[in-house]
């Protein structure tokens, strides 16, 4: 830890990328060239490892920023000062947001041209995306005091959440487990993605995993210091090297028989913990099929990551983008990535392989799946139906929330796709639960975990004290009942917020 930290604020000596040259004007007047690029880290703090990157343009369209004003002179600040965070966050997300603009493609964000970013709300070890902006706040760590948006994995991941939003925006208000944790994946998988667009940290990670890329390594370790921090006052709530690790074994398990939440060595239903096991599973694709593409398997070179990475993002964006909304959301993803793999018989056979292994996809579901014709047959007659936009709502009996009346809410009930499940731990198929009975359960784990507020909807005798967590969900009062409505999306697993 005491190592960490002076690793952390270390500043950085050395530009970790090619790209901060600058070129002279017609008139051969040289640029200050301090003025043009900026310190960041090229991961996350506790690794230490600088970057010096041009200064980004935040007002970049597609997906432009609004970070607060005035913004600090473009230069090379040293870590720990509020210039040196304002420039890595800019860094970090200029870079993430452009690589989604590309692959996905979007055009705008789901809060229209521009996204507001917030650098330090106030203490707490978490950040969020709540459809308008994106939040970071300072904390305390065994280290010192510790930013969140410093980190690009945080940053980047807080960006997977809008990157997501703008593109599946029906995800965000389902009441189903596995959507929930869904998102949280993608906004790890955004992490990583990001970070992979970085030369320096491609050949880095391929030198210290010896071409043998699924290993833990300080790309598979995201958000290592606001993990640090987490850990600090809640030993065993976050992985002990990071907050999560792609590299995990983690095999499917209906979430609803889950626990609400458990210790980070186990599955808990927790949208954090439930997402490490999608997170794995893409995390394992992309090693199996570096192996399989590259022309020395044992030696694959940073092109072919770069190549490899790309496609599977593409993949899983084409899979997001056609999948129906249900309950059993992994597995509809799952069999949907294997299609967009079409006819490359490598990418599907890497693909089926470790989500059969993970449990997401059922043996029989893997050798059900549509060939490349049937699928094509399939998306023309797709074509002529309206495509859904919103769930349906559905009404929960409500009593057991101390509510008068139902509670309605947004259920994952899409007619499904491809018919395929999960596997039960026998390797059977498992039984797909219905969009009501996923929709009780995730509602259940929101007021189990105290991640609700209450609003003046339910009378205080019987509300649940909730340690002044984050909330993620608020009860909005409507005729006969009340509404769920999602507020935000945040990064941590601290199960106390602080100054909440
Ligand atoms: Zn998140």
């Amino acid at each position: 830890m005491v190592q960490a930290l002076v690793k952390s604020r270390k500043a950085p000596t050395k530009p970790a990328s090619t790209a901060g040259k600058t070129k002279t004007s017609e008139k051969n007047k040289p640029f200050p060239q301090a003025s043009l690029t900026v310190n960041s880290w090229e991961d996350d703090p506790e690794s230490g490892v600088p970057l010096t990157a041009p200064a980004p343009d935040l007002a970049k369209t597609p997906l432009a920023f609004t970070f607060p004003n005035p913004a600090p002179k473009p230069d090379t600040y040293p870590p720990g000062t509020s210039q040196f965070r304002y420039w890595t966050a800019a860094v970090a997300l200029r870079r993430g947001a452009d690589y989604w603009a590309r692959r996905v493609p979007l055009k705008r964000w789901q809060a229209g041209s521009s996204l507001k970013v917030i650098l330090d709300l106030g203490e707490d070890l978490n950040a969020y995306y709540n459809r308008t902006a994106l939040v970071f706040f300072h904390g305390p760590s065994p280290t010192g005091t510790i930013y969140s948006g410093e980190s690009p994995d945080v940053a980047c991941h807080e960006l997977g959440h809008a990157v997501l939003d703008a593109f599946k925006p029906e995800l965000w208000g389902a009441a189903s487990q596995e959507v929930a944790a869904f998102h949280e994946s993608f906004g790890d998988i955004s992490a990583i993605m990001s970070a992979i667009q970085l030369p320096s940290l491609r050949n880095a990670i391929l030198t210290a995993t010896g071409g043998r890329f699924y290993q833990n390594s300080r790309l598979s370790r995201l958000a290592e210091q606001l993990g640090n921090a987490i850990r600090a006052s809640e030993p065993g709530s976050v992985d002990p090297d990071c907050l999560r690790n792609a590299v995990n074994s983690f095999t499917y398990q209906d979430p609803a028989t889950l626990p609400s939440r458990a210790p980070a060595v186990q599955l808990s239903s927790e949208p954090h913990s439930f997402s490490r096991l999608f997170t794995g599973a893409f995390f394992e694709i992309l090693g199996a099929s570096l192996a399989a593409k590259a022309a020395k398997p044992k030696q694959p070179n940073e092109q072919e990551l770069l190549s490899v990475a790309n496609d599977l993002a593409g993949f899983l964006v084409e899979a997001v983008k056609s999948s129906s909304v249900v309950a059993n959301w992994y597995a509809q993803v799952a069999a949907a990535m294997v299609v967009a793999a079409g006819s490359d018989a490598i990418y599907t056979s890497c693909i089926k392989g470790v989500f059969v292994r993970r449990g997401i996809l059922s043996l029989h579901s893997a050798a059900s799946l549509p060939d490349v014709a049937q699928v094509a047959a399939l998306a023309a007659v797709q074509k002529a139906t309206p495509a859904l936009e919103s769930l349906p709502t559905i009404g929960l009996s409500a009593p057991h929330y101390g509510l008068d009346g139902m509670l309605f809410v947004e259920a994952a009930v899409q007619p499904r796709q491809y018919l395929v499940t999960s596997a039960a731990t026998d390797a059977t198929p498992a039984t797909a639960p219905s969009g009501s009975a996923a929709a009780m359960a995730f509602v259940d784990d929101l007021f189990t975990r105290g991640r609700i507020d209450y609003g003046e909807v339910v009378p205080e005798k019987y509300r649940l004290g909730d340690g002044g967590r984050l909330k993620t969900h608020a009860l909005v009062k409507v005729d006969g009942g009340a509404r769920l409505q999602r507020r935000l999306f945040d990064c941590g697993l601290c199960a106390y917020g602080l100054g909440h």
